[in-house]
């Protein structure tokens, strides 16, 4: 920390309620309570080598307390007898007395009369106290705040009924009640959205000239995939082709989101949106992050192509570059797509898969002389509602929220390494009936390197295993190894296949039915989940082993969530409670940590307001150069400016 500024924009964590001093007589036990007292005496004893119980006797006019500290370092110097002591926290009644443990404390000059209210509890970091920031912020705030410029012009203010900065900051640090710091909270996070939106809106104005072709979404070609289709689509998988095909009629780019968890069937959809192109005279693009992925999709889509005469192309960036021809037909591979040498003469559509980022710059690379594609990107992260509006905010949501009927479930189930046997013994039972598995190497390193180099020991070590054909797959292996090896497991010519977190995304592989997660606490849920996902996917139901011994409550939680539901959506919101959008899905390059303010599961309203003002403010002032916008241009100048050149949508 080191202005004003920062000090001011420190958040405060969470609040003690101190709205109101409960006299100790009558405190009720099991609740939380706000005392004030006085220390009558002071006691230290040694429970172990290194744990120490501090205890206090504390009272006030109507009776008398004790508290406990089992980490006492820090609170010795600052208790004595005679002081006067501010205590918030849970009253137990324990050896019929009424005990607090480790409470929030401040201690009281003599006569002080305590602030009440809401108090801030700041996230800080080594020995800074919550007391001495708590006095700098209010400091910065009687004194600074009302210097701050407020870049909201106040007829969006009013608009909105949003509180002014000034107050609004002050509110935030020292609120008088839950309502004034609803109020400051919507203010500050309206702020946040609108920075965002408008970055969005400025993008897709740029964006906005484009024209699009216009394509046949009832085509011969579609019709004959939806009669070759050996099941019935979902009602998740209709409703997303229905909004594609509206979508692809229309002379405007296409930009939409399709969500769907791991198996709710994305690759379908995309077919039928690749056939409204191919069906309508231009080639269809699909582009995933990895070459395992592209080979992948290309082995899947072949046979259906094949049957109804549509040309496949490949293009992975270990092989020299096949030609895309120069007729209607499908190119999958990796970003390697956007590269100058890829040359598509007639691009209808271009599909993302399993990507978290593809932008303006992305799309401008793809659009010739002011046509560009229709963009359909794809992702099985599953965000919540206004999370993906937020992150997307330039596409269209559709969403899948249901599975394909039939589907097996999956059992999940926590081992310590004391029991790791019995997810082995699973192993052998399956590999002995025919189905397969994975065996997830524990994450030892932040490289892919390290973490390599695990699962080949952990490969090694199964090698040993009478009767268990092995494969190892990581990323330090050559593209064409890994494909080789992700090519046996398919057919079915290895039964154990070890790998890092790339067996994370896309495989599909029926016949596996068990799998091993070695290390599981070190995993974060969203791994968790997208690593399940690849078993049950076939008619055996199948298990996930978790093996841990977590260290800490987080990551216990986590372990519970992924034992208690297989929802991808439930999991989300679980994550986005337990670590927080800054952690939440990896979502931490989008400047999402940055907003710890905003409340995913309940600020859609706010970010819909925030998008309307961000339409309202550049129909206005399409360069922000007004004067009255003059400090918002201020604060958006670093996006802004470089905007022309690359605007960052997600
Ligand atoms: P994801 O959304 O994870 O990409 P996929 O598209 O790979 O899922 O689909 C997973 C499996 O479900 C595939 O084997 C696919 O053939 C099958 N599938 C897709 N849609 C349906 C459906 N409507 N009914 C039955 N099976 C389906
Ligand atoms: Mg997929």
């Amino acid at each position: 920390m080191t202005t004003i500024g920062e000090l001011l924009t420190l958040w405060p964590r969470r609040y003690l309620d101190r709205t109101r001093i409960t006299p100790i007589a009558q405190v009720v036990p099991g609740s939380v309570a706000t005392i004030r007292a006085r220390i009558q005496r002071v006691e230290e004893r040694r429970l172990s080598r290194q744990r120490r119980l501090l205890s206090l006797l504390v009272s006030d006019d109507t009776g008398s307390l004790t508290v406990s500290f089992f980490h006492a370092r820090g609170i010795r110097e600052r208790v004595s007898p005679g002081r006067w002591l501010l205590l918030s926290g849970r009253v137990e009644l324990y050896r019929q007395r009424f005990t607090m443990t480790h409470p929030d404390f401040d201690v009281l000059e003599d006569a002080e009369a305590p602030r009440l209210g809401l108090w801030p509890v700041y996230p800080l970091a080594g020995s800074l106290k919550q007391r001495f920031v708590q006095d700098l912020t209010a400091m910065a705030v009687s004194r600074w705040a009302s210097q701050l410029e407020d870049p909201l012009p106040s007829a969006i203010r009013r608009r909105f009924r949003l509180r002014e900065l000034a107050p609004a900051v002050a509110h935030l640090h020292f609120p008088d009640n839950d309502q004034d710091r609803e109020a400051a909270r919507r203010r500050l996070v309206f702020d946040e959205f609108l920075r965002m939106a408008l970055v969005i809106e400025w993008g897709s104005r740029r964006l906005g000239g484009q024209r699009a072709p216009v394509l046949n979404p009832d085509n011969g070609l579609v019709r004959e995939v939806l009669d070759r289709l050996p099941f019935a689509l979902t009602t998740g998988q209709h409703t997303a082709w229905s909004d594609i095909r509206a979508d692809v009629a229309q002379p405007r780019p296409m930009a939409r989101l399709l969500q769907g968890d791991v198996g709710s069937g994305k690759t379908v959809v995309a077919l039928l949106a690749m056939m409204a192109a191919v069906g309508s005279g231009y080639q269809a693009a699909l582009m995933v992050p990895t070459e395992i992925l592209a080979e992948q999709h290309a082995q899947s889509l072949a046979p259906w192509l094949a049957s109804i005469g549509v040309p496949l192309v490949l293009i992975a960036g270990h092989q020299r570059g096949p030609e895309v021809p120069n007729q209607p037909a499908v190119v999958v591979g990796t970003h390697a797509l956007l590269s100058e040498r890829v040359a598509f003469d007639r691009l209808g559509l271009v599909v993302v898969d399993e990507q978290h980022r593809f932008g303006v710059r992305q799309r401008a690379q793809l659009s010739d002389k002011g046509v560009s594609p229709h963009l359909l990107v794809m992702t099985a992260t599953p965000i919540p509602r206004t999370l993906a509006l937020t992150v997307y905010g330039d596409l269209a949501l559709s969403r899948m929220l249901d599975k394909p009927a039939g589907r097996q479930p999956v059992k999940t189930i926590r081992l310590s390494q004391r029991d790791r046997r019995t997810a082995y013994l699973a192993v052998r039972e399956a590999v002995r009936q025919g189905r397969q598995a994975y065996v997830v190497c524990p994450l030892v390193g932040e490289t892919e390197e390290a973490n390599g180099k695990a699962a080949e020991k952990l490969a090694d070590g199964m090698r040993q295993i009478p009767g268990w054909r092995v494969g190892l797959i990581h990323g330090r292996l050559p593209k064409a190894e890994q494909a080789r090896v992700m090519e046996a497991f398919r057919r079915g010519a290895i039964d154990v296949l070890v790998g890092t977190t790339i067996l994370e995304v896309g495989l599909d592989v029926p016949n596996a039915t068990v799998m091993v997660i070695e290390e599981a606490d070190r995993f974060g849920l969203a791994q968790l989940h997208q690593l399940r996902g690849r078993i049950g996917r076939g008619a055996h139901p199948g298990t996930c082993y978790l093996i841990a011994d977590p260290a800490t409550d987080e990551a216990q939680a986590r372990l519970d969530a992924m034992v208690k539901t297989a929802d991808g959506f439930e999991l989300a919101e679980q994550d986005l409670a337990i670590r927080g959008p800054g952690e939440f899905l990896g979502l931490r390059q989008h400047g999402l940590s940055g907003m710890p303010l905003v409340d995913w599961t309940r600020d859609g309203t706010l970010w819909r307001q925030a998008r309307e003002a961000a339409r309202v403010l550049l129909t206005a002032d399409p360069e922000l150069t007004r004067e009255e916008h003059r400090a918002l241009r201020n604060r958006l100048r670093d996006v802004l400016d470089s905007a022309a050149a690359e605007v960052r949508l997600h």
